[in-house]
């Protein structure tokens, strides 16, 4: 295909029904939910505009037609993403997070998981439907493939084969939409867990399927200080039972950690994205309306025109290196690790600087909490430390790709196919020290 950056009208209608979406129906909500104290009651607020997002397909817009989901591509996720986190970036990480729980058993699942767990999503009635994604420990997660039965993933999910179970003992610390909307768990919840206690990351990993109700799980929320409108928790379990047919990606987890970081990559960077948009376009109509108590809007002076021109500047180049890779990932499914990594940590921490950037245009009145700014500021500190954080796991993965001679500076550039291997794994880590 010849390069084109121009939507079709599909994608331009997706796209302006996403806006009119994040306006009308996302922003009052979203405004009055992150001003609540309490975390799970700010989550709660937001469940009418989640069963309005339902009610449209947004909510599992990226699952196969097959399945009855929207069969969006990666793209035309990307492309509603951006509309949303706009607005409010907490809302859209309770879909991405929908997408991490399901969009691997399309690889790592038995046909009975997916007729199961799919179409009950997509089939939902209620529009309430919630998926859990948790891999996150409070001990750490970025050395999940770490060589050390020691190190990395500690929730145990140990074999009685008696009874046709898995029998989990441990925690989970950041999972979101876990909890579900009423503290008693996410419809089914995705768990990495170690299903064998003497092999290292690589060969000692799997994933069960929790579901709503399971005796032996709590959770508990966190309360952090932006995406306050998505749900995080601490899952505790206590001889939790779960029946062995849950049980998917034997022995891959590490694999199955690795893909669904690369999928969720470009949505994390669009969302960052999306952030810095949001405070691109309220900076840009201060500068042409605010005097800063000369006889002129600020934008007459050159050192506010220039800094405007940089902030605009990296949002476009962000945008396109995310579709980018998001279109590279709808050619190649299951592949663009390294370019995965590259983007979410690239968008990620620019964009922080861009809405900081931002700040400095509009002056001491970003701080006024009756203007966006200082929500934008909090919500674009989350995109370097979520979804895998910035600094160790999403640049190991790129590195460990790059690492492999299979890889070439064309390797994106000429589209080119580039299957992640476990030899790419394990970059970084620190082997035990006697
Ligand atoms: C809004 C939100 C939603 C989230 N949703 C989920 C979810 O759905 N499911 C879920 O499981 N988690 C979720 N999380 C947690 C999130 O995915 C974290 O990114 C993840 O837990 C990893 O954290 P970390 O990268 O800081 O790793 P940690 O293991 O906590 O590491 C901390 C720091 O140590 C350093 N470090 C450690 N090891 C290395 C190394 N080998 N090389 C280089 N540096 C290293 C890095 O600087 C890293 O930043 C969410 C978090 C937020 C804020």
């Amino acid at each position: 295909m010849a390069v084109d950056f121009d939507l079709t009208p599909a994608q331009r209608k997706l796209k302006y029904e996403a806006r009119e979406f994040a306006h009308e129906v996302l922003r009052p909500a979203a405004a009055a939910a992150d001003a609540l104290a309490d975390p799970q009651q700010a989550f709660v607020a937001m469940r009418p505009v989640y069963e309005q997002a339902a009610a449209r397909g947004m909510t599992t817009m990226f699952l196969p037609k097959e399945y009855g989901g929207g069969g969006a591509s990666n793209v035309d996720f990307l492309i509603a993403i951006e509309e949303l986190c706009a607005v409010d970036p907490g809302f859209p990480t309770v879909l991405l997070v929908n997408g991490l729980a399901l969009l691997p058993l399309l690889t790592f699942g038995t046909e009975e998981q997916r007729e199961t767990w799919l179409r009950r999503a997509t089939g939902d009635e209620r529009g309430g439907f919630l998926a859990g994604w948790a891999v996150s420990e409070r001990g750490g997660t970025a050395n999940f493939d770490h060589p050390s039965p020691r190190a990395g993933i500690q929730l145990l999910a140990e074999h009685d084969r008696k009874r046709g179970e898995y029998v989990l003992h441990g925690e989970k610390h950041w999972p979101c939409n876990a909890g579900g909307w009423d503290l008693g768990g996410a419809d089914v919840t995705l768990c990495v867990v170690r299903t064998d206690r003497h092999g290292g990351g690589k060969e000692a990993l799997s994933a069960v399927l929790v579901e709503r109700g399971t005796p032996g799980v709590e959770y508990e929320v966190i309360d952090k200080i932006a995406h306050r409108t998505c749900q995080n928790v601490t899952m505790t379990f206590r001889g939790a039972r779960v029946p062995e047919t849950n049980l998917l990606a034997e022995g891959a987890g590490d694999l199955l950690i690795n893909q669904n970081f690369t999928w969720s990559g470009p949505i994390a960077g669009i969302a960052a994205v999306g952030v810095a948009r949001g405070a691109y376009e309220f900076t840009l109509k201060w500068a042409r309306t605010f005097t800063g108590g000369g006889s002129a809007p600020i934008i007459g002076h050159q050192a506010v025109g220039n800094l405007l021109t940089e902030i605009a500047s990296k949002i476009e180049a962000g945008r396109y290196f995310c579709w980018k890779t998001a279109h590279y990932m709808d050619a190649h499914p299951g592949q663009g690790h390294a370019l995965g990594g590259m983007n979410k940590t690239y968008c990620g921490d620019l964009m922080q600087s861009v809405v900081f950037d931002c700040m400095r245009v509009v002056g001491v009145n970003a701080l006024d909490r009756k203007f966006p700014m200082a929500k934008f500021y909090r919500e674009a500190a989350v995109f370097s430390l979520y979804d895998a954080g910035n600094l160790g796991m999403q640049r190991r993965r790129a590195w460990g790709v790059m690492a492999d001679r299979a890889f070439t500076p064309d390797t994106f550039v000429d589209g080119a196919a580039l299957p992640f291997t476990r030899s790419m794994e394990g970059y970084g880590v620190i082997a035990e020290q006697r």
